[in-house]
């Protein structure tokens, strides 16, 4: 960060990108002061050589700006103390995405910046563009709230192309945030119904797409409908997306089909059938969102066919990692309640079911619907009994008790299975946390026993 040397600059927050942050900032000249509530954090900074001190004691006046980590509150429940502190002395508060947006600006401007947000599919659609991007030639980056923090990517040159996931946090510390291309997915009221600040929530994702070039919005939800035809009466650039019904401009699904309609023409731009990592049609969605970046960025149609084909999906998500004869076995241990685990039990019609863990409340019982298609369950984990019944004699399952039991007879019943394709998925439905660290490394150890069976193809590098 170069627009800031010289200059003084308090920081709170040392997770991963408040650290990235604090030392991109030390990199480019700025007099960092950084802080955390976490003292292991503070010791660990300042055996880094990051100057640290409680930010109650430093003079706010001199501070030019105030960088403020991603999932330190800003406004909900309420402000920490620091940003009254820094509100008190008008100092800007900002994230390391305006940081990343001023940088941009100051070097880059025509650097192409597609920016994504929505309630839900923000990291498949992120990486799909990335990876459709890359794969075209083009000289890609990829971070934000993704995983890779936005100041750690190369700096902003022209001809260079930024891919950012963007929580709301990090939208609403991003005041000057002006993508090229700008994303909103969708927003989802059953979401949005859990949340006190609905309004706030809707407002702060409209920001990002108004503040667009390019706005790209699925109008599938009334919340986005409305967003997407308001930028429009303000003059601004829309292109819409729908995987439920055909527009006379945009880019629609039609079954795993992708339609560009311009004036009422359709022509097709893709099809998503045969593609494993794009199956179900919340997946429809993210590939027509991702199209219209591609197309907007300059990609021509067979770059971004070719880069659909070979999207290799995300880990841990309706991850397909390998296949056996008519079986394929896909990881979705992110799948960390019912709701979660419901698109991938929509997305394959005969399966062999890996759940259980720590259960979550209110069960299964919410996936009843999806029933018909599980050929057997393999209950693992605590969740096992309470699970088994619920299934009851609705579906035939086992208790396996562990993930590898599970894996071992699910993959001998699916292979005897001669009905045709079927799936053996862990999508668990529940925390990992009985018998694993985290949802990664449960997903991980599925892997391992995946890889580890007779003739498997394993589909992962
Ligand atoms: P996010 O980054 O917004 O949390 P992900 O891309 O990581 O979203 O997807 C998480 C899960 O959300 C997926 O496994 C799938 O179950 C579901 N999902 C993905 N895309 C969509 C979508 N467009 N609409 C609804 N649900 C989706």
């Amino acid at each position: 960060v170069t627009t800031l040397s010289g200059k003084k600059v308090a920081l709170f927050g040392l997770g991963g990108s408040g650290f990235a942050t604090a030392r991109a900032l030390i990199l480019g000249g700025a007099e960092v002061t950084a802080w955390d509530d976490n003292p292991d954090s503070v010791t660990k900074a300042a055996a880094e050589g990051i100057h640290t001190a409680d930010l109650r004691t430093i003079d706010w006046n001199a501070q030019s700006l105030f960088v403020l980590s991603p999932g330190v509150p800003l406004t909900h429940p309420k402000p920490h103390w620091t940003v009254d502190l820094a509100r008190a002395a008008g100092v800007d508060i900002v994230g390391d995405v305006e940081l990343f947006v001023r940088e941009r600006r100051a070097h880059a401007p025509d650097a192409p910046f597609i920016a994504i947000t929505g309630t839900n599919g923000k990291s498949t659609t992120t990486a799909l563009i990335a990876h459709i991007l890359k794969s075209s030639g083009r000289d890609t980056q990829l971070g934000g709230n993704i995983g890779t923090a936005v100041l750690t990517l190369e700096p902003p040159k022209s001809g260079r192309f930024y891919v950012v996931e963007c929580s709301s946090y990090q939208i609403d510390l991003a005041p000057t945030l002006n993508p090229s291309a700008g994303i909103l997915l969708n927003l989802t009221p059953d979401h949005l119904d859990r949340h006190g600040t609905m309004q706030h929530y809707a407002d702060v994702k409209e920001r990002l797409v108004a503040g667009s070039d390019v706005a790209i919005v699925g109008v599938d939800d009334s919340h986005c409908e409305r967003i997407a035809d308001r930028i429009e009466r303000a003059g601004g650039k829309v292109t819409r997306i729908s995987r439920r019904h055909a527009l006379a401009d945009g880019i629609y699904a039609e079954g795993t089909r992708l339609i560009q309609a311009h004036s009422g023409a359709a022509l097709p731009i893709a099809d998503l059938d045969g593609i494993p990592t794009l199956r179900g049609s919340h997946n429809a969605q993210n590939a027509a969102a991702a199209v219209a970046a591609c197309l907007a960025a300059g990609v021509s149609v067979e770059d971004i066919r070719a880069g659909l084909a070979s999207f290799p999906g995300l880990k841990h998500r309706m991850q397909p990692v390998g296949r056996r004869g008519n079986v394929v076995f896909v990881n979705d241990s992110k799948a960390t309640n019912a709701d979660a685990a419901a698109p991938a039990l929509s997305s394959y019609d005969r399966i062999y079911w890996i759940a259980g863990g720590l259960p979550k409340a209110g069960g299964i019982t919410t996936l009843a619907p999806f029933f018909p298609r599980i050929a057997k369950a393999y209950l693992i984990g605590e969740a096992a009994a309470e699970f088994a019944a619920t299934l009851g004699d609705a579906v035939p399952y086992e208790i396996s008790g562990t993930l590898d039991q599970a894996v071992a007879h699910a993959a001998e019943d699916a292979g005897k299975d001669e009905s045709g394709p079927s799936a053996v998925m862990l999508a668990p439905a529940c925390a990992s946390f009985d018998q694993y660290k985290n949802f990664e490394v449960r997903g991980d150890a599925f892997v391992s026993h995946v890889a580890a069976l007779d003739g498997i193809t394993m589909l992962i590098g």
